[in-house]
């Protein structure tokens, strides 16, 4: 659909990302999904596009400017790939950059964020622990003060890149019960006393890898909490609010897949004598995934617009989010069912994207919890 904040800067940096997801990504997307893994080398090769270094300042490595547009096309096009285990994999560091710029101390944001950016490393955001991920404001991991130091205690599970990852943002309680004490902190995966399993086989996602995380006596510098004692719940909460503007734009260009792999299948294939196409129950079907993918594009360019205006549209974030994943699990059945027994076997996009929709769903805040927030966040 035509927008009005397309501009040349924004036309000619989506077809960079589009040019590089379909040379660097989509002819191996599949092979790096059953493997289990993706070579680090793409992580460099991401990296040197600039793309994690939206509202980074140069100095720290990064792009010295923002456009939520940029953001959603460059998430967008990894979610046409087909493959969100890829977008997990690459830019899952996405949500930790974020709180490290904003919050860590000078020493350590001039230490590792330009090596974050350039993807000579890897960065995770431990937030969910085995007792829950929705209740951020219960959660039990403890930063206890030791002098000089923090020793935290605990474990955080589902943490994507936590496998991989060197650096850590992890929030722990230092403070009484509920949201008003907890902190974060920054910690390095090689600090004595932290350990990391990974999690056993996933329904989707299978080249990222998810860990669980155990802090034992893990001693950090004091100058690691980032931000105020007792205030990381309120980071935490902000910290969402671009991650589901990516989670939404990644599930955008998941639909469009669907759209143009069923299309294609319904336009060359024939049954009962003429090609699919020419169904009337088919062509619904396509006018309707074609129609949840426009009304999804319109509600996402009303909050890249608001977001690059502020204030942040929580609210709207919240609500496209669940109707966006919606929206996605009727589009990816509905494809996978023009493919008919074809979309069944492994190998291609709309059979993935089936399998990765309740991810979508469920991470980054479930839809129960967004439509929670969003009723709270509109006063009720
Ligand atoms: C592949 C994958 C990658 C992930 N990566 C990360 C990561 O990098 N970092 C990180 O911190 N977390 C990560 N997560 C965790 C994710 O954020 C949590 O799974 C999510 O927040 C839900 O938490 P939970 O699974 O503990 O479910 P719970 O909080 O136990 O909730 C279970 C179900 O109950 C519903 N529910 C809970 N409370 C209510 C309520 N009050 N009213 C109605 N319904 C309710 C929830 O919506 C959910 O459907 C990842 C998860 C997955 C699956």
């Amino acid at each position: 659909m035509k927008t009005p904040f397309e501009t040349e800067e924004r036309r000619a940096f989506r077809k960079t990302m589009r040019d590089f997801v379909t040379r660097e990504i989509m002819p191996f997307a599949d092979a790096w999904d059953e493997a289990g893994e993706i070579p680090w080398e793409l992580h460099q090769k991401t990296g040197a596009l600039g793309v994690w270094g939206f509202g980074i300042d140069e100095a720290y490595g990064g792009l010295g400017f923002d456009d939520c547009f940029m953001r959603a096309a460059f998430n967008e096009e990894f979610g046409r790939s087909g493959t969100g285990g890829v977008g997990a994999a690459m830019n899952g560091r996405m949500i930790s950059i974020e709180p490290i710029h904003r919050l860590a101390s000078p020493e350590i944001k001039d230490r590792v964020l330009g090596d974050i950016i350039a993807g000579r490393k890897g960065s995770s955001l431990g937030v969910t622990e085995p007792g829950g991920g929705s209740d951020v404001a219960n959660l039990k991991t403890t930063a206890r003060r030791d002098g000089n130091h923090f020793v935290l205690n605990g474990s955080k599970t589902f943490i994507t890149g936590g496998m991989t990852s060197d650096y850590f943002v992890i929030p722990a309680r230092t403070g009484g019960a509920g949201l008003g004490g907890i902190s974060l902190f920054f910690v390095e995966a090689d600090t004595p006393g932290f350990s990391r399993s990974a999690l056993p086989r996933k329904m989707g996602w299978w080249c990222s890898d998810q860990a669980t995380l155990f802090l034992d006596d893990v001693r950090v510098p004091a100058e690691n909490m980032m931000g105020e004692e007792d205030r990381g719940f309120l980071a935490i909460m902000e910290n969402f609010n671009l991650e589901r503007v990516a989670l939404i734009a990644a599930m955008l260009g998941m639909m469009k897949a669907c759209f143009e792999d069923s299309l294609a299948w319904a336009e060359e294939r024939e049954t009962f004598g003429k090609k699919m196409i020419r169904h009337q129950v088919i062509r619904h079907k396509l006018a309707d995934i074609s129609t949840s993918i426009d009304a999804v594009e319109a509600f996402l360019n009303m909050i890249c617009h608001n977001v690059n205006e502020g204030p942040m549209p929580v609210a709207e974030i919240c609500k496209c989010k669940v109707f966006t994943s919606k929206a996605l699990e009727k589009v990816a059945s509905e494809s996978m069912q023009i493919l008919g027994g074809a979309g069944y076997l492994r190998g291609n996009r709309i059979e993935r994207i089936y399998r990765e929709v309740k991810v979508m769903a469920i991470g980054g805040g479930s839809e129960e919890i967004m439509r929670d927030l969003a009723m709270r966040q509109m006063g009720h």
